[in-house]
């Protein structure tokens, strides 16, 4: 923490921490982002940043240039918040019921509002740097990386590398940690629909029960990763609602189930499709009941560049301190739709640690914690005077 850059991040982080309540106050859901969006280029323009809104809804890209390089890079945040009834109550708590910024996407746009600062105040850099403050990542399909992506994000912004960060519960705040190559899951959905006949509780003959039929399909889906699955390999299937009938003394003649599937590898999940579908089919018809199932392909596998994932280990070392920094972090279990970029750009995704108290991200009394926004900032100066060193 001794060097100069933190000196200067935490002098401009103030102002930016009472930003980000003022954002946690006025959470606004995927691509209902007009509020924050208009904050976001307000500050951008006032920093001196070419801006352009409108990308994607509600997206933003703020731009700078310095002379005496060709290289450009790419800085990407999100901006949405999550369907959540908050249970914090300081004084910046949600003001929308309902509605919360329940996974710190609040933070990471006021830390790259903050490391835009200092790039434009004392950056030392050649070539062009593009700030993305992106729509909607929560929607888990449809979402605000693919659509920048469909409206020529990085054509309209040309940039050979694209970096995003992301806080994490669990890791001491002023920590990192990341990995080269698949560093975040695949995340499909599927909804399944069983069609029974419904009837009187007392005579269940004349029925088909749809509950029961739902029963023995969440059973039957526990085989699927532990039966079908290399153990070597990562999976998960989770059964993440079910539903089915209304009062006690009826059966009922409809259930519905949403799933959750994660993993790591392109087989793997063309593997776990097959066996997922297969089991539902062959339980729904097992005991005479129709099924209709839905399967969604959600975020693809988050793969960190090797050479890009160096330079952002560099970067959070020299904020941070080399002891501060996992650069090989085990892989992890959510899902980003920052995947979308790394298939388009080389880059990294980094995770910057949010306390080890912390309650997990999509937790109703989950906070960002705004010492976070100084040591982030210096980390996007820091990365990008390494990217585009003068
Ligand atoms: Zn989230
Ligand atoms: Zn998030």
């Amino acid at each position: 923490m001794s060097d100069p850059a933190m000196h200067d991040a935490h002098a401009s982080a103030e102002e930016f921490a009472a930003l980000r309540r003022d954002l946690h106050a006025h959470p606004e859901l995927a691509f209902e982002e007009h509020r924050t969006a208009a904050i976001v280029a307000r500050t951008l323009r006032g920093l001196g940043y070419s801006v352009q809104t409108g990308i994607a809804g509600t997206g933003v890209v703020g731009t700078l240039s310095r002379p005496g390089g060709t290289r450009s890079i790419a800085l990407r945040a999100d901006m949405d918040a999550l369907p959540i009834q908050e249970e914090n109550d300081a004084g910046h708590a949600s003001a929308a019921p309902g509605r919360m910024h329940a996974c710190g996407h609040d933070g990471h746009t006021a830390m790259l509002l903050a490391g835009a600062a200092l790039l434009a105040r004392q950056g030392r850099f050649a070539g062009t740097v593009h700030v993305v403050f992106q729509p909607a990542e929560e929607r888990g399909e449809d979402s605000g990386a693919q659509r920048m992506l469909q409206e020529g994000l990085f054509e309209r912004f040309p940039a050979d590398a694209v970096f995003a960060m992301h806080n994490h519960p669990g890791l001491p705040v002023g920590h990192f940690m990341c990995r080269p190559g698949p560093f975040m899951s695949a995340s499909d959905k599927v909804r399944v629909v069983v069609q029974g006949r419904a009837g009187h509780a007392a005579r269940p003959h004349l029925c088909i029960d749809a509950g029961l039929v739902a029963a023995a399909i969440v059973m039957s889906l526990q085989s699927v990763v532990s039966r079908n699955i290399d153990p070597a390999q990562a999976a998960v299937v989770s059964v993440g609602r079910l539903a089915a009938g209304h009062v006690y003394n009826v059966i009922p003649d409809r259930a519905e189930l949403e799933l959750s599937v994660r993993s790591f590898d392109p087989a793997v999940r063309a593997l776990l499709r097959a066996r997922i579908e297969a089991t539902v089919a062959a339980q729904a018809q097992s005991y005479g009941a129709a099924v209709q199932l839905d399967y969604v392909m959600g975020y693809p596998v988050l793969v960190n560049d090797p050479g890009q994932t160096a330079l952002a280990v560099q970067a959070a070392r020299d904020v941070a301190g080399a002891d501060a920094v996992q650069a090989d972090a085990a892989p992890i279990m959510g899902s980003e739709d920052f995947a979308y970029m790394l298939q388009a750009r080389p880059g990294c995704l980094i995770r910057i640690g949010n306390g080890l108290h912390s309650p997990a991200l999509h937790h109703p009394r989950y906070e960002f914690d705004d010492a976070n926004i100084a040591i982030g900032a210096a980390y996007w100066k820091r990365l990008v005077e390494r990217y585009l060193a003068a």
